[in-house]
């Protein structure tokens, strides 16, 4: 009733400095049939609360049996995360707009495409984390293609992109590979960053990840339902056009915020004067990227992040 665990690491270049370049996956197979999961994180290298929840993962599953097989790719970028940097360093490309990727390609299109080859084309489920930075805090999950399975993560708030003709505006993400070319359940999850203590955050991952597993009948138990949640038809990314501290006045993440209010705004650390206010977009919102601290940005930052109220369904 043990699982078998084994790593691997299929080179796809070389560096510069005469190392190997290699993706690091973990395959745990478990005596029992069932689904082939992936999990992956850091896909972006500035963005490693995933990682940590996929360490929490691993460390259970020598006494966790499971149904079929896990697939981690705890680090998808690992020249962008070992410098904390959302491009890699390389070509400073964003991998998550370069797939399905070139093996003959520019560094991170290889990258891309020793990911679609060892990863994305051989899972039938695929679960991606992602995080905040080392600034600002998230809190929201995708539903692609398999709403139970996004919402059995038990995040409050969920996003549900439109779907155009052309498909959506997220070309060259994972999802040309597991949604439009191979069409298996997808779950993209946005959790954790900021100068505050990620446990809660791995805490929260780690359930949900589990929770998400049992939805898969890859580990055993009953499903815990889910909180009130809310799906939101729309997200505003506002970035501040002015550089300095800025400093929240926005209500916590999944909470409301009315027209009127405000975002927050951004004071020089030099003469101290407010330099911009930013207000927010919708009549009626709800909180899903934030800085919990003041923080340090640039003009054109990652600011906030609110979701659209009007034509949310519960
Ligand atoms: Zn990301």
């Amino acid at each position: 009733m043990t699982n078998t665990m084994t790593i691997r690491r299929p080179k796809f270049t070389t560096h510069a400095d005469g190392t190997d370049a290699y993706l690091t996956i973990h395959e745990i197979t478990g005596s029992q049939p069932g689904p082939t999961v992936g999990i992956s994180a850091a896909i972006h290298g500035n963005e490693p609360t995933g990682t940590e929840i996929i360490l929490e993962l691993f460390r259970m599953l020598p006494t966790l049996p499971i149904k079929g097989k896990l697939v981690l790719l705890p680090v998808a970028n690992p020249r962008a995360y070992a410098v904390n940097h959302r491009f890699t360093p390389i070509d400073e490309l964003n991998l998550n707009r370069e797939f399905p990727g070139d093996p003959k390609g520019n560094y991170t299109q290889q990258l891309a495409a020793a990911i679609t080859r060892e990863f994305l084309e051989v899972i039938d489920v695929h679960l991606d984390f992602h995080s905040g930075t080392d600034r600002p805090t998230v809190d929201y999950i995708y539903i692609w293609n398999d709403e139970a399975l996004s919402r059995s993560f038990g995040s409050k708030v969920l996003y549900r992109p439109v779907q155009t003709r052309e498909g959506t505006t997220f070309s060259g993400t994972t999802k040309v590979v597991t949604l439009d070319r191979r069409n298996i359940p997808v779950v993209v999850v946005e959790l954790g960053g900021g100068i505050v203590d990620q446990k809660p955050y791995v805490q929260r991952g780690i359930a949900g990840l589990l929770n998400m597993l049992r939805q898969l009948k890859v580990i055993d138990g009953d499903v815990v339902p889910p909180p009130k949640q809310v799906v939101v038809p729309a997200i505003k990314t506002i970035r501040p056009t002015q550089a300095g501290i800025l400093e929240t006045l926005a209500p916590p993440l999944g909470e409301v915020i009315r027209k009127g209010q405000l975002l927050g705004r951004v004071v020089s650390p030099y003469t101290f004067e407010v330099l911009e206010e930013i207000p927010t977009p919708y009549d009626e919102g709800i909180m899903i990227l934030s800085h919990l601290s003041r923080n340090l940005v640039e003009s054109g930052d990652y600011g906030y992040m609110v979701g659209d109220m009007n034509g949310a369904q519960p």
